[in-house]
């Protein structure tokens, strides 16, 4: 198991570095977060164990059950990459407060609103956020509108309790992803104008990580391709 395990992950950093060599770029510039949604928390260690330092969850409940278990692995940081209902605001700041985390899907005022109200009151340190761009016309894919996204990066960069360090988005299923990760790259140069270091370009999952990779993404989201296929959604 472990050894599938490793071989994927082998596999995968190879057409990563081989993606940003032909894109002209530095491997060392991509942090590669594997997403080890709906699989065990054992799935978690393996992949520690193999040198992974970067997990994503998409639920909040089943990212605070892994981390209650493995939150004493240290130097693993934690992604939240699904959308996030505003009442669970408070969850996600428990959350950071246990481990280092990064919220890649900051999408509209009111949940930085919720956010920013749940730091004040816990005291807790600032949060590290990416604002979700949504590149289909389909509200409900999650994510701000591109004409939205400097308003919210200006909302955003007024907040003492929230460190906006870029933007994130998942390829619509009816674009090539060249165009739709072009759009992202716009929206990042909009927010790196409201908030310079705001660099992270959050992109790329397993069927489109070397496309992402050639459009300027920072941070690729690989689950499946690494992890195998997932087990029945629990
Ligand atoms: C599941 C998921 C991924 C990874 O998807 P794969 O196709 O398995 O690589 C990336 N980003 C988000 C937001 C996800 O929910």
């Amino acid at each position: 198991m472990t050894d599938d395990l490793r071989a994927r992950l082998t596999a995968v950093d190879e057409r990563i570095a081989d993606a940003a060599r032909a894109a002209g770029r530095d491997v060392a510039e991509l942090t590669r977060i594997v997403v080890t949604k709906f699989h065990p928390p054992e799935l978690i260690r393996s992949l520690y164990e193999l040198g992974v330092r970067d997990i994503a969850e998409n639920r909040q409940q089943e990212l605070s059950a892994k981390v209650d278990e493995l939150g004493s692995l240290a130097g693993l940081q934690w992604h939240a990459v699904g959308q996030v209902q505003t009442n669970k605001a408070r969850a996600v700041i428990r959350t950071a407060a246990q481990v280092p985390l990064v919220a890649h899907t900051l999408d509209r005022e009111r949940l930085a609103a919720s956010l920013d109200r749940a730091i004040t009151e816990d005291g807790a340190e600032p949060l590290d956020v990416l604002i979700q761009v949504n590149l289909t016309d389909d509200p409900a894919r999650g994510g701000a509108t591109p004409a939205d996204v400097e308003h919210l990066a200006t909302v955003i960069a007024g907040m003492s309790t929230l460190h906006l360090r870029g933007v994130m988005a998942v390829a619509p299923l009816d674009e090539a992803a060249e165009s739709a990760f072009a759009r992202l790259a716009s929206s990042s140069a909009l927010v790196r104008e409201v908030v310079p270091e705001a660099r992270w370009i959050s992109a790329g999952m397993s069927g489109d990580f070397e496309i992402a990779i050639a459009a300027g993404a920072t941070h690729l989201r690989i689950g499946s391709a690494i992890t195998g296929n997932r087990p029945p959604r629990g």
